[in-house]
């Protein structure tokens, strides 16, 4: 379903994954985990399409939608980066517009939908976590947890077909992650495949039917997470994880 084939990426002369290698099924939740600077938001980057890529590719559902090559002379298949949707640790609402502008924008825009259309499903969205009597508020007028649900609902406006999460519960009060990881579970629960970073391992061993640990811009160990968690093989996992669990 998600395969990345031999991807190179390069900040100037740092390189960042040199041959890198991923594959993920339609009925995965895969969730990358590893030390800070491995590159983990990197990668979700780059399955955005927000960063250009020096090499390999990056396919949905079949065939390529990203094609790395030196020089900036990426090629990305702009239908395919809309059916991937995103959510950030910092919150990316837009200030100006209310929790429904935020989420009428995109499919307005983007896919011609008409603004009644487009209000009938952000309400329904919206309902169906929980936020019915927010539609009309401001990003300013809401609590983190509930900005990150609206970030969530935004996003599925698009009905992506894959989820990236960047630990979007990371800036969060402790008492607000739970309902954010609540949103995230129910998602799960409806079959959406996700890609998570998470340094919250209790909340990854939960949601995830593959776990990844890579280290360096390499694939150190994937498993399932009571594989990963319980019995890890390598050192360099074992390692990792003494320090954060
Ligand atoms: P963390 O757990 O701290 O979020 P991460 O695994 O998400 O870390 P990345 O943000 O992907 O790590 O960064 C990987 C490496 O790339 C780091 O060494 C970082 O300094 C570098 N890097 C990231 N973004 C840029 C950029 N725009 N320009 C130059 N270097 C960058
Ligand atoms: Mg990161």
């Amino acid at each position: 379903f998600v395969e990345i084939n031999n991807l190179i990426k390069r900040y100037g002369s740092l390189t960042i994954f040199d041959g890198f290698d991923l594959t993920m099924s339609s009925t995965d939740r895969l969730v990358l985990i590893g030390p800070s600077g491995c590159g983990k938001s990197t990668l979700l980057r780059c399955m955005m399409g927000l960063e250009d890529i020096a090499g390999g590719t990056i396919s949905l559902g079949g065939d390529p939608y990203i094609t790395g090559a030196e020089r900036g002379k990426m090629t990305l298949d702009k239908t395919v980066q809309k059916e991937v949707g995103m959510v950030f640790q910092h919150y990316t609402l837009f200030p100006h517009l209310s929790v429904l502008g935020n989420l009428c924008l995109a499919p307005m825009r983007s896919r011609g939908m008409g603004k009644s259309d487009a209000q009938d499903k952000a309400m329904e969205l919206l309902k169906r976590f929980g936020l019915g009597d927010r539609a009309k508020f401001y990003p300013s007028q809401l609590s983190g947890g509930q900005k990150q649900r609206v970030a969530i609902a935004r996003a599925l406006m698009l009905d992506p077909k894959l989820m990236l999460f960047d630990e979007v519960t990371s800036a969060l009060d402790p008492e607000l992650v739970k309902e954010v990881e609540q949103t995230m579970m129910e998602l799960a629960e409806a079959g959406m495949p996700m890609m998570i970073v998470t340094h919250d391992m209790h909340f990854a061993r939960n949601i995830a039917t593959q776990v990844v640990f890579q280290e360096r811009g390499k694939v150190i160990e994937a498993a399932a997470p009571n594989d990963l968690f319980g019995n890890p093989k390598q050192d360099r996992t074992r390692d990792f994880l003494k320090n954060v669990l």
